[in-house]
């Protein structure tokens, strides 16, 4: 699909599949290459537009001045909470109503901490300084304030958060948070907190099966502002079902108006265990115009707004074969993104689906958890003895 609207080109990106657009043009940046090689390059391999040629280059440059701390002993945890109110519309991710929760909560919890402590010891025996600590899903706040405070501590007792950067967790739906669990978070030193409102739409909200309103987003960023957690990141997407660049405008412009220090902005994906694929939603030819033109809005709002792109990446079957980018204010960047978008920082996944990343110079490898929870409850020991790689590909170094 390659087609032009007005002077916007659709499938900016040509032939250039992937998700991490932006490392190539780190590594280019890193090897000596300036912006006219980068342009070449990009322009005659993968046909990709200059526009997008240039915001890579901008992005890259970012990181790579974002990263200069990352050192080879530095190491990222990653604990996914598999649990949400109700389930997206757009969402595969792994993760079980708000019902279901209540029955699998307590052994979740149980099976994690034995994997918090199988983790704890692998970084105290190689040595890693624990640099981010994220905890995302699912929707983590979905837990109880006392099942949340229970776990922060856990992980405060178990990592030793002296050299920490950066302890975020992704609240994600505004029904999910209160006072209570927000006051939790800071006692416990979380840095930055995640509402991702998508859009400020309610009749989209109700399309895309989140039983939140328009006004439970402001009150829980007031809530959160309030409680001091001193960075907060809001997601939108673009080109939600039957929106038009007008509603993105407005959701764009009402989320810049809260002033959160970040705001991610995604382009919709039609994902394969999506409740939309499910229902043969396919995106006509207006749908990938339409999300063209709302990130075509973005960028230079984002920019008169102060914000200034940070990370990006993209997704399989987005619209308009767009990209996903993290905007932030300076000194507000979240190096949890990048070190994982980027593969800078070796990252210790705990929980259902999470993902174990290892990295030495010239190679990376992968230990994956199970993407299911009974099965995560099952195979428990399993997911904790696959760990046990970790001491095998560091002794190699
Ligand atoms: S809140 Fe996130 S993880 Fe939960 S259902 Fe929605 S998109 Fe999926």
């Amino acid at each position: 699909m390659r087609f032009m609207y007005g002077n916007d080109i659709v499938n900016p990106w040509g032939t250039l599949y992937g998700v991490r657009p932006v490392k190539r043009v780190a590594d280019m940046l890193r090897a000596g290459a300036d912006e006219g090689e980068i342009y070449r390059f990009l322009r005659e391999k993968f046909e990709i537009s200059d526009i997008k040629i240039a915001l890579s280059i901008a992005i890259a440059r970012k990181e790579l001045e974002l990263t200069k701390a990352i050192s080879p002993k530095d190491v990222a945890i990653y604990l996914d909470i598999p649990f949400c109110p109700t389930k997206c519309a757009y969402c595969s991710f792994v993760s079980m109503s708000a019902e279901r929760l209540k029955e699998f909560a307590e052994p979740y919890l149980a099976a994690i901490y034995k994997e918090i402590d199988t983790v704890s010891k692998i970084v105290k025996d190689l040595s890693f300084t624990v640099r981010s600590i994220y905890i995302g899903g699912g929707t983590p706040t979905t837990l109880l304030a006392i099942e949340l405070d229970n776990l922060l501590y856990k992980l405060r007792q178990s990592f030793d958060t002296e050299g920490l950067w950066e302890f975020t967790l992704e609240a994600g739906r505004p029904d999910t948070i209160t006072e209570q669990k927000l006051s939790v978070m800071k006692k416990h030193g979380v840095t930055r907190v995640s509402i991702n409102p998508q859009t400020i739409h309610e009749k989209t909200l109700i399309k895309i099966g989140r039983k939140h309103t328009t006004e439970d987003i402001y009150k829980a960023v007031s809530l959160a502002k309030d409680a001091g957690i001193p960075i907060l990141n809001m997601d939108v997407i673009a080109g939600l079902p039957d929106e038009t660049l007008t509603d993105f405008v407005h959701t764009l412009e009402s989320v810049a108006s809260l002033q959160p220090e970040n705001i991610t902005i995604h382009t919709m994906s039609i994902k394969r265990a999506s409740r939309l694929k499910e229902e043969a939603f396919t995106p006509d030819e207006k749908n990938h115009l339409e999300a063209s033109k709302m990130l075509n809005f973005a960028y230079p709002f984002m920019k008169e707004h102060n914000y200034e792109g940070y990370y990006l990446y993209r997704q399989k079957n987005t619209l308009g074969n767009l990209e996903n980018t993290g905007f932030c204010l300076d000194g507000t960047a979240c190096l949890y993104n990048i070190g994982m978008m980027q593969e800078l920082m070796p990252i210790m996944g705990i929980g259902v689906g999470a993902v174990t990343k290892l990295l030495r110079p010239g190679r990376l490898e992968r230990i994956f958890n199970v993407n299911d929870v009974l099965e995560y409850l099952n195979r428990q020991d399993e997911m904790r003895k696959r760990k046990d790689y970790i001491y095998e590909f560091y002794a190699e170094s």
